[in-house]
C-alpha cells in the first residue's frame, strides 16, 4: 500500500516557479499544504528547517531483489548530504525515484513538500539530477552544448547567455567555452555536466558518483564545487561509493548497504555516536609512569597506555563528557602538562565503528 492522498494535486497550479518554497504554495493541499505552513513562513533570507526531501519507507524491488529497503530520510536547505554505500548498495535507484524517473514499490517520497508521484513535472523543475553516466554531444561547443539544454530547461531564450555564463563561472569552464565537448578530459565534462544541472537553477541536486574516475585534482575541485553549492542554500544528494571521498565536505552523511541505510545523521552526530568513549592524549614531559598511575586512580578514567614518544593515551570512562578536573589534578600533583588534547575520531573510523557487524 502506498501512502498516497486521493485529495492532492487537484488545487495544483500549472505555473511553476523556481523557487521551492514558492512551488509549494501552487502544489498539492495535503502534505504541500503542511510544509507551507511551517515552512513558508520565515524569512526568505534565513535557512528553513523543513524538509526538502523527505522519504518515508521508501522502497524499491526488483524481482526478489529489494534495491532499496524501506528508506527514512529527511534532508533541509543547505544539507549536503554524502550517500555513501558499496557498488550494487540502492544509491542510484533511490536517487532516481526522488528524480521521478523511476516509480517505488512501497513508500513514499516528497520533494519541497510535493509528492513523487503525483507532482513529478513540478518536481523535475526543482531537481537536478547528474545521472553516473550522462552522454554528450558531439559536434558542439561548449557553449553550445550548454545553451541547448538551457532552451530544454525553458530558460528564456534572451536570459540563456547569461546564465550559461554564470554556470560556466561557477564550475571554472569559462575557459574552455568555445571547446568541443566531446574533446573534454574526463573531469571537465563532469563539471560541464554539473553546470548542465545548474542551468534551471535547481534546490535541489541529485548528484549520482560525480567524482567517480577523476584524478586528485579535478576531485578536489568537483568537492569544492559541493561546498559552494550547499553555501548557496541548495539541498544536494551526492553518492559515492569511496567514504573519504566525501568526508569533508557533507554536513550529514547516510550510509547504504544492500538497500537499508544503517547509519544517516550530521556529521557530528555520527562521530558522536560512532565515539562511546572519550580519548585524550597527554604529555606530561617526565615522570610519565608516575603520571599514569595517578590518572588511572581517578574516577573519570577507565585505562591508562603509555604509546610512543611517551605519550598518554587515556580512555575516559563511557558517558563521561567533562573532563576538566583531569588538567587540575595533574598540575596540583607537580606535572607541567605539554599536550592535553581529545583524540580526534574521524568519519572513516565512524563509520567501521558504527557499521560493524549491522549488515550480515
Ligand atoms: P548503486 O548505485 O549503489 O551501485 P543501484 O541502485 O544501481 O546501486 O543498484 C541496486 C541493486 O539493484 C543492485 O543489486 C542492482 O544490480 C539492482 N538493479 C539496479 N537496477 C536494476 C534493474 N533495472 N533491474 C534489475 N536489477 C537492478
Ligand atoms: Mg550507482
Amino acid at each position: 500500500m502506498l501512502f498516497r492522498s486521493g485529495r492532492e494535486g487537484r488545487s495544483l497550479l500549472l505555473n511553476c516557479f523556481s523557487a521551492c518554497r514558492t512551488h509549494a504554495r501552487t502544489a498539492n493541499r495535503s502534505h504541500a499544504e503542511r510544509w507551507n505552513e511551517s515552512c513558508f513562513q520565515i524569512s526568505p533570507n534565513s535557512k528553513s528547517n523543513c524538509a526538502v526531501i523527505e522519504t518515508r519507507q521508501l522502497t524499491k524491488r526488483y524481482g526478489d531483489l529489494i534495491a532499496v529497503n524501506h528508506i527514512d530520510l529527511n534532508l533541509k536547505e543547505g544539507d549536503v548530504f554524502g550517500f555513501i554505500g558499496p557498488n550494487g548498495s540502492g544509491k542510484t535507484t533511490t536517487m532516481r525515484m526522488l528524480a521521478t524517473l523511476l516509480q517505488p514499490d512501497y513508500g513514499e517520497a516528497y520533494v519541497c513538500g510535493m509528492s513523487i508521484y503525483t507532482h513529478p513535472r513540478e518536481i523535475r523543475r526543482l531537481v537536478g539530477f547528474m545521472p553516473d553516466f550522462f552522454g554528450v554531444y558531439e559536434d558542439m561547443t561548449v557553449v553550445e552544448y550548454l545553451e541547448f539544454f538551457a532552451a530544454a530547461y525553458r530558460v528564456l531564450p534572451n536570459k540563456r547567455r547569461k546564465v550559461v555564463e554564470e554556470k560556466l563561472e561557477l564550475v571554472d569552464m569559462a575557459f574552455k567555452r568555445d571547446a568541443m565537448v566531446n574533446q573534454l578530459s574526463r573531469g571537465q565534462t563532469q563539471r560541464i555536466g554539473l553546470a548542465r544541472v545548474l542551468l534551471h537553477d535547481p534546490q535541489v541536486l541529485l548528484l549520482d558518483e560525480p567524482a567517480s574516475g577523476l584524478d586528485p585534482r579535478a576531485r578536489i575541485e568537483i568537492r569544492n564545487l559541493l561546498k559552494r553549492l550547499g553555501e548557496l542554500n541548495k539541498t544536494v544528494i551526492v553518492s559515492s561509493h569511496i567514504l573519504p571521498e566525501l568526508a569533508d565536505v557533507c554536513t550529514r552523511v547516510g550510509m547504504i548497504e544492500k538497500g537499508v541505510l544503517i547509519v544517516d545523521g550530521y556529521v557530528n552526530e555520527v562521530m558522536r555516536k560512532a565515539r562511546r568513549r572519550i580519548m585524550l592524549n597527554i604529555r606530561v614531559g617526565a615522570d610519565t609512569d608516575r603520571a599514569a598511575g595517578l590518572l588511572e586512580q581517578h574516577d573519570l578514567v577507565e585505562g591508562v597506555s603509555i604509546g610512543s614518544d611517551e605519550l598518554l593515551e587515556v580512555t575516559l570512562s563511557a558517558e563521561v563528557e567533562d573532563y576538566s578536573d583531569l588538567p587540575t589534578v595533574l598540575i596540583e600533583a607537580g606535572f607541567k602538562l605539554s599536550l592535553f588534547r581529545e583524540e580526534e575520531v574521524n568519519l572513516e573510523t565512524a563509520f567501521m565503528e558504527l557499521t560493524k557487524g549491522l549488515v550480515q
